[in-house]
């Protein structure tokens, strides 16, 4: 063999007795076989085995197992961002002529790809009241193939009685998908009350550093796989083995970490409760919440993300104020070891069920920081807020 063709062809190392605790990761995209025959019949090998890099890798392969298994599902695939999970758990069930009715909580950017994708490809899109399964009853009709969930709902935290929307739709033939990123499958596990599908936005609490994006579709039986994967193959979507590495790693504190935000997030909604700027907190794990029943029914836990709506007079100030934070950043994509505060709008995402508040939630993650240095933020946060309040007070007055 001549050093050009050495330096190409690798040797054949055995990892026999190498047994790390860590998933090594497999880079590759063609494979190769070990004969003729075996290239011929690599089809065969069906949806668990490799034929080529875009289907997987042992590494992706045992983050797609962890996640499986976290999720009561019969498999599960990776995709380059929560946001692609939502869409390929749509696509491969519509057609010209069919309807989707999505909870009118859902991710904003669902609501886009619904309103202008699905509806470019002739699928009649509406919107059902999160919180009243009537009003799904009422809407849902023969051409119905998937009820979409999200529960908590984003920003805005609604929980949505899954056990009944699940009923409705698979009475109509519906499928029903549900998008399960605030919980992850730690505090909730959608396809035992009856989802179909579950996605999940690894890029927060799994992955939980802030430094990638990568997200994952849990089917809850076999006769979904095809259909998807089929899907990922022709539009040419995988992940990258180094991301689901590094996925693999940060999942495996997710336990720690999301335990803690939830205590952390606890503990600062006390310091919002109950002071002169704040209206509420969206939280379903609090005993006030109007969904705390349905929560503590189906839910095992919380997370660390929770919402504050300010008084009316109070929102002009939320956002000057927030440059008083030094150990909160401002940011949206949450789940992070970093806390975030991020203020969102609501009323234009909401159709179905309007929002009729003013236009300004506050969206709080829990990061891994000393909870006194944030409790110190939260506080200098709420005072400089009355600080202005008072300021308005004193020039009415004047
Ligand atoms: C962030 C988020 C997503 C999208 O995840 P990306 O990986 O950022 O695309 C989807 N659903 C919910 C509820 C999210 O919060």
């Amino acid at each position: 063999m001549q050093d050009a063709t050495r330096i190409v062809v690798n040797p054949p190392v055995r990892a026999d007795g190498f047994d790390s605790l860590s998933v090594p990761t497999y880079r590759g995209s063609t494979i190769v076989f070990a004969d003729a025959e075996g290239y011929a019949t690599r089809g065969e090998r069906g949806h668990a085995g490799f034929t080529y890099g875009l289907y997987g890798t042992p590494t992706t392969r045992a983050l797609e197992q962890k996640i499986s298994a976290l999720e009561h599902g019969a498999w599960t695939f990776l995709l380059p961002s929560g946001q692609g999970a939502n869409a390929f758990a749509m696509l491969p069930f519509l057609a010209p002529g069919d309807r989707i009715l999505l909870a009118d909580t859902a991710y904003p950017p669902v609501r886009d790809f619904a309103n202008r994708d699905l509806a470019r490809f002739g699928v009649a899109v509406g919107y059902y009241d999160p919180v009243v399964p009537a009003d799904l009853e009422r809407q849902i009709d023969g051409r119905t193939r998937m009820v979409w969930c999200e529960s908590p709902g984003s920003t805005t935290m609604e929980v949505q009685d899954l056990p009944r929307i699940a009923e409705i739709a698979h009475r109509h033939g519906a499928l029903v998908g549900c998008d399960n990123t605030w919980a992850t499958p730690l505090c909730y596990k959608p396809i035992d009350h009856g989802a179909d599908l579950v996605t999940e936005a690894l890029t927060k609490y799994f992955n939980g550093h802030s430094d990638l994006l990568m997200g994952s579709i849990t089917v809850a039986r076999d006769d979904l796989i095809a259909p998807i994967r089929g899907a990922l193959g022709r539009y040419g979507i995988g992940v990258s083995p180094d991301d689901a590495t590094l996925v693999l790693r940060g999942m495996e504190t997710m336990g720690l970490r999301m335990q803690h935000a939830a205590r952390v997030a606890q503990a600062l909604i006390g310091r919002f409760q109950g002071h002169e700027a704040v209206d509420r907190v969206l939280y379903p794990a609090l005993p006030s919440s109007p969904d705390h029943a349905l929560w503590k029914r189906d839910f095992l836990g919380a997370s660390g993300v929770f919402s504050v709506v300010f008084r009316p007079e109070a929102n002009a100030h939320v956002e000057p104020a927030l440059n008083v934070l030094e150990t909160f950043a401002i940011g949206a994509s949450w789940g992070g070891t970093r806390s975030l505060v991020a203020p969102m709008p609501v009323r234009r995402n909401r159709t179905a069920r309007p929002w009729t508040g003013d236009d300004l939630i506050l969206r709080i993650s829990i990061g891994v920081e000393a909870p006194d240095d944030l409790g110190a933020d939260i506080g200098r946060f709420l005072d400089e807020i009355a600080a202005r309040l008072g300021a308005d007070r004193a020039r009415r007055s004047a």
